[in-house]
């Protein structure tokens, strides 16, 4: 299945995205984690884009198209993929038909994820992200056996940059003006199911999966 997860940040994609793609067998894609990598390791995107992130703006579509692209190219994503933060402008969406037109394929499902500001303020405060293997907690509904070390490696973990209040707002603004069209977008080719967020992480996933099967 090819399929896109669209929601404000903070909504949950991430969570969800990796319980899916253990369950499909199949890559789950995040722009996001792609840009971080570059940051991480101080490649010349990564100098480029650190900042923009950092402040909670989008990196361009043309940097985004490219990423995409080749990422797409590779041979796990050939059958299908679940996409965790792209699109995220319309110019994006078009990018994204193009590539999948040129191997005569198109998206099955776009699942958005429905969340309340609240929750997602809460939910973006709390998370925890491991610096190593990028698993994400959060310290009150998903922490860590020990506080603050990741289970899997025991590297401490960190607060995103991004997940400070002044970008969270910034974060949100960016996401009403240039990523909510992408609603209209999708249910006019008639590919966006929403989901309602809200709940505990096995809720949501039941009504994934219930979404998935429509
Ligand atoms: P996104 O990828 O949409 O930005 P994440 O999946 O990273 O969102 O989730 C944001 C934060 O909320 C994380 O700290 C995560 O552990 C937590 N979280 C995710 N889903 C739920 C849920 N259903 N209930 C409570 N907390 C959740
Ligand atoms: P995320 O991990 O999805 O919350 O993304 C973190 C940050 O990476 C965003 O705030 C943007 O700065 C950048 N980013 C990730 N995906 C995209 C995208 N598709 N288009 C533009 N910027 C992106």
């Amino acid at each position: 299945m090819r399929i896109v997860f669209l929601g404000p940040p903070g909504a949950g994609k991430g969570t969800q995205a990796a319980l899916l793609s253990e369950r499909f067998s199949t890559p789950s894609i995040a722009t996001g984690d792609i840009l971080r990598r570059h940051v991480a390791q101080g490649t010349p995107l990564g100098l480029q884009v650190g900042p923009i992130m950092d402040r909670g703006e989008l990196v361009s579509d043309g940097l985004t198209i490219e990423l995409i692209s080749d990422r797409l190219a590779e041979p796990d994503a050939r059958l299908g993929f679940i996409l965790d933060g792209y699109p995220r402008t319309v110019n994006q969406a078009i990018a994204l038909e193009e590539l999948l037109a040129e191997i005569d394929a198109k998206l099955d499902r776009v699942i958005k994820f429905a969340v309340r500001t609240a929750q997602i303020v809460e939910r973006l405060a709390g998370r925890r992200v491991c610096p190593a293997c990028k698993t994400v907690y959060h310290f009150v509904t998903h922490p860590p056996i020990v506080e603050g070390v990741c289970d899997n490696d025991g590297a401490a973990l960190l607060l995103r940059e991004d997940d400070r209040e002044e970008a969270i707002v910034r974060r949100l603004e960016v996401y009403g003006a240039d990523t909510r069209p992408l609603y209209e977008f999708y249910l006019s080719r008639g590919l966006l199911i929403e989901i309602d967020a809200i709940g505990t992480t096995s809720e949501v996933t039941a009504r994934l999966d219930a979404a998935l099967e429509q």
